[in-house]
């Protein structure tokens, strides 16, 4: 199988079950493609390589608009506090779901909703322990 995977909210809130779920798919004559917004840069493969994490590509949707030679349109800060280029969303948005499809990836895992609307491979939403965590206890008890 090829599975993709998203960093920032995925692997990076969890990085040990993604590690040992990489390293599995990997020894069973599968791929897993590193699909990520921002940049890839040897700071952020070495981040990778500290958690264990194994992979047999990666693509960032940055560092292919920037090489596609699209204007952007000011300037947008990652959860990491890295600050780069910012690109029309409408087009941002879709390129994960072509990326996708261009490799034929079976499974992506991602914790942005607004990417799956374009996608056509199957798309797995994340919620990390931290997005449960927003959620209000007495939200919650209103509910029981
Ligand atoms: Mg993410």
């Amino acid at each position: 199988m090829k599975l993709g995977l998203d960093i920032h909210g995925v692997i990076d809130s969890n990085p040990e079950s993604f590690a040992f779920m990489s390293q599995s798919v990997i020894t069973n004559g599968g791929e897993v493609h590193i699909i990520t917004g921002g940049s890839w840069t040897t700071e952020l493969e070495n981040q990778l390589k500290d958690y264990g994490i194994k992979w047999t590509s990666h693509f960032s949707v940055y560092d292919y608009l920037v090489n596609s030679g699209i204007d952007s349109i000011g300037t947008i800060q990652f959860p990491d506090g890295t600050i780069q280029k910012k690109f029309d969303y409408d087009l941002w948005d879709t390129i994960k779901a072509g990326y996708c499809k261009s490799n034929k990836i079976d499974l992506h895992i991602d914790d942005t909703e607004v990417y799956s609307k374009y996608f056509t491979t199957p798309f797995l939403l994340y919620k990390s322990s931290d997005d449960f965590e927003k959620i209000s206890h007495t939200d919650i008890r209103k509910h029981m």
